[in-house]
């Protein structure tokens, strides 16, 4: 019988460690300072034990994707299409944020990332209030690569113009700050083409891949936008980026719901990776996204809730779902099986942030993230097989625990790092004062 110090033991548990594995039956797990020490069937005795009776356990989602600063605008505009939404709701808003207003929309984010089984996240920001993001999230006890965001004066819209050395100069700052934190990273997020001159689109990337810095940014959304880009560069949008240094397996393109053969190949030459939003790019009447294909093309697809205004939820569950059923009616009903679908929501989300040999799946040596799954729930009976279940039964109620470096962040119905009380009432105040800002 192994005797260990500081430590914790997962028992009577549906062990599932990847999406590829078999279910390991009344499995458990030994955590130790935050690691996977040991996952099969054995006995071990710990300081912390708890008995799962039976859930399945899991990876934690890792979403590549999201706008934490926009949680709090949630419902301000519906049913439009994304220029005129943007221009007239999302960045007025966005450009009358304060500390206080980003940061309880930020906590907002992290609240529903939790309580739905999202471990990690890789989120754009916007041109101001970075830090206070950061701050937010660091309390939450989530992982993230925190994407501050840059337009200059060719995005348009002079509230959110910020020059390219003052927010490189941000950057500097915020690096300083959060460089070495063992949760957080920085990233940087030129908006989308239109967004920056083609001279900061190629300054930023040289400046973040001198820090050593994942790029993020839009691609290919919508139609108009990619006929913006043709009628401003004389390219299309991924050759575009492609000649302003924005491909590359450091850089996530969001969405790429347009793109044409050759563009294609640009994305998989440069093995840049493609976030997919199933549920904005249906909202938005974007279009679907050939996800298949590029997954086929051997391109790195992880999935993203994208922003509340436009999706209007962060639930892992729903996008996974979704993604799997919008393809089927435009392929065949064998187009994405569900194996891969839980892939792109687990490893190659941990992979597009650079950290596939610490999250993702559970192996010893591997950061202890991970949820229970409730078993008993009437949407799941009788299917035993873990990712049928997880994509087209389990929704986020399902979600009975989640853990992120072996803290607990969410158990049975209650957040611990966060007073869900106070944030209700924070995040009306705010709510207000923002609108009042904006409009
Ligand atoms: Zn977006």
């Amino acid at each position: 019988m192994e005797m260990m110090s500081n430590d914790l033991l997962i028992k009577n548990a549906r062990v599932w460690p990847s999406a590829d594995a078999e279910v390991i039956e009344d499995a458990s797990i030994l955590i130790k300072d935050g690691e996977l020490i040991r996952i099969g069937k054995f006995r071990a005795r710990a300081n912390t034990l708890i008995d799962v009776d039976g859930c399945l356990v899991m990876p934690g989602f890792v979403q590549t994707y999201l706008h934490l600063c926009q949680t709090i605008f949630r419902g301000i505009a519906e049913d439009m299409p994304l220029l005129p939404w943007l221009k007239n709701y999302i960045w007025p808003m966005e450009a009358s944020h304060d500390p206080a207003s980003i940061r309880a929309s930020a906590i907002l984010s992290c609240a529903e990332l939790i309580r739905s089984g999202t471990t990690a996240f890789m989120s754009m920001e916007t041109v101001r209030h970075t830090n206070a993001v950061f701050e937010a999230v660091q309390e939450t006890g989530l992982i993230g690569v925190i994407c501050h965001c840059l337009m200059d004066e060719t995005g348009g819209y002079k509230p959110l113009t910020v020059e390219l050395e003052e927010s490189l100069a941000e950057c500097d700052v915020l690096l300083d700050h959060w460089g070495d934190h063992e949760r957080l990273q920085l990233g940087v997020a030129p908006r989308f083409a239109l967004s920056c001159s083609g001279d900061n689109m190629r300054e930023t990337c040289d400046y973040a891949r001198e820090k050593g810095l994942l790029l993020h940014t839009h691609a290919s959304e919508q139609i108009p936008e990619v006929e913006l880009v043709k009628e401003r560069t004389g390219l299309l949008n991924i050759e575009y980026l492609h000649s302003v240094g924005l491909t590359g397996p450091d850089v996530g393109l969001a969405h790429c719901v347009h793109t044409e053969p050759h563009e294609r190949e640009i994305l998989v030459e440069t093995d840049t990776r493609i976030l997919h939003c199933p549920s904005a790019n249906l909202k938005l009447a974007s279009g679907i996204a050939p996800i298949p294909e590029y997954m086929k093309a051997g391109l790195t697809v992880s999935i993203g809730a994208d922003g509340a205004p436009c999706n209007n939820r962060f639930d892992m569950f729903m996008e996974m779902r979704e993604a799997g059923l919008i393809q089927k009616p435009r392929l065949r009903a064998q187009a994405l099986p569900v194996a891969d679908i839980v892939r792109m929501a687990t490893l190659e989300g941990a992979r597009t942030l650079r950290q596939e040999k610490e999250m993702g799946t559970l192996e010893k040596g591997k950061r202890a993230n991970l949820i229970f799954l409730s078993p008993d729930r009437f949407h799941v009976i009788s299917s035993k097989d873990p990712a049928t279940n997880v994509v087209y039964s389990h929704e986020a109620s399902d979600v009975m625990l989640t853990m992120v470096d072996g803290e607990i962040l969410y158990e049975d119905g209650r957040l611990t790092t966060i007073d869900e009380a106070a944030l209700r009432k924070t995040v009306v105040e705010q709510r207000q004062k923002l609108e009042e800002r904006a409009f």
